[in-house]
């Protein structure tokens, strides 16, 4: 056989009550693979990283990391013995104990000069070696989280979990500690799974992306499709701004109110009713007193002004133009679809109205989910 995967999830199942937290589900890891686990909150993505350090034991299923089994078919390895490390949102450190000792704290089994220097290079890695002798309410929330990270990766962890763990750091922070990290992970080559519930956090983090719902995983796969073609409105709508247009299948092409597009392959020769997904940056504006479409607001986003336009059926696009370009309400033009790749069609409103997808009264204009977590 050949190089045992990281981590594999076969049939996985934890209830709490009667609410299934976490539905029976499979999920696998490669080796040196980072998986970006996204969803809104209460879908049950620290269950299942709770499932996999060991914190909770499944109804029914198997976890095995690095080959070995570790919980399901009468096997149980405690969280302590499954070499893996984790990392929370609130990093949890010992107060009492300096850096250095909460560094210091999870290798077990190697002698005292061996510790010392496995905690140097393991501070070294992310540039800390300056605050060893510091207690953690002596560290900004920043460098706790930095300390957190060391800690876990010090024994060399065949695994490492992160939950939501720069949530509660500012904005330009989170995004220099998160590249710090992925840079880590990369350099030392260990496999990841790293909770978030927001959308662009996890489509710059994964290797590839899971996207959880309701206990389930509703779409997996590279960023980029599971961005640019979402398996169904839910995902949609969570991974980013997505209105949709009822389109025409005329041959190979789809047609629709604010032009034509190629259809995918796999889509021709459908007889259902079809919508396309359009995000705000794939539609062009083009001004003209002879537009069907009009302006109806905008929003200034300092790099880009996004537009929200009404087209002739009364359905409202968004559309992001650079902050060069401000066409005020009340402009007459004429809206454009403008893919770079086939577009994502998904069956229509009227084919079957699901209760989370119908369109408010606005006309197929929706508002977003929530993604605070
Ligand atoms: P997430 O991390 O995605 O926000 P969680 O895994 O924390 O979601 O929770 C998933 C579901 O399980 C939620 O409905 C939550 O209320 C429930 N839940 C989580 N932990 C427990 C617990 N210890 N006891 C009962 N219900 C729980
Ligand atoms: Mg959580």
């Amino acid at each position: 056989m050949s190089q045992p995967r990281a981590l594999e999830l076969d049939g996985v199942r934890k209830d709490y009550g009667t609410v299934p937290a976490v539905a029976t589900l499979d999920l696998h890891l490669d080796e040196g693979e980072v998986l970006a686990l996204v969803g809104p909150s209460g879908c049950g993505k620290s269950t299942l990283l709770r499932l996999i350090a060991g914190l909770e034991e499944p109804d029914a299923g198997t976890v095995r990391i690095a080959g070995r089994p570790v919980a399901g078919d009468g096997v149980w390895r405690a969280p302590e013995r499954r070499d893996v490390g984790i990392v929370f949102q609130d990093h949890a450190l010992f107060p009492h104990l300096t850096v250095a000792e909460n560094v210091a704290f999870g290798l077990t089994g190697l002698s005292g000069g061996r510790r010392r220097e496995r905690v140097a290079e393991a501070l070294a890695m992310i540039a800390m070696e300056r605050l060893a002798d510091r207690y953690p309410h002596e560290l900004s929330g920043g460098e706790q989280q930095r300390v957190a990270l060391t800690r876990a990766l010090a024994p060399r962890p065949e695994l490492l979990l992160l939950d939501e763990p720069f949530s509660n750091l500012d904005r330009h922070l989170r995004t220099q500690i998160r590249a710090d990290t992925m840079e880590l992970l990369r350099k030392t080559g260990t496999p990841a799974v790293f909770v978030t519930h927001d959308q662009a956090e996890a489509l710059a983090v994964g290797d590839r992306v899971a996207v959880m719902r309701a206990g389930r995983i509703e779409q997996l796969g590279a960023p980029e499709p599971v961005f640019h073609t979402p398996a169904n409105r839910f995902v949609a709508t969570f991974m980013g701004d997505a209105d949709f247009l009822p389109a025409e299948l005329t041959g190979d092409t789809l047609v629709t109110e604010a032009g034509s597009v190629r259809a995918p392959d796999d889509v021709v020769g459908r007889v259902d009713p079809l919508e396309v997904m359009v995000r705000p940056h794939e539609v062009v504006l083009r001004p003209g007193e002879n537009g069907t479409a009009r302006v109806v607001g905008t929003e200034f986003q300092g790099g880009f002004i996004l537009h929200t336009v009404m087209l002739h059926s009364g359905r409202r696009l968004r559309s992001l133009q650079p902050h060069t370009t401000h066409y005020p309400i009340g402009t007459r033009l004429h809206a454009e679809l403008s893919y770079g790749h086939p577009p994502a069609v998904l069956p229509g409103q009227d084919a079957g109205r699901a209760g989370d997808a119908a369109p408010d009264a606005t006309n197929g204009y929706r508002t977003e989910p929530a993604r605070q977590g």
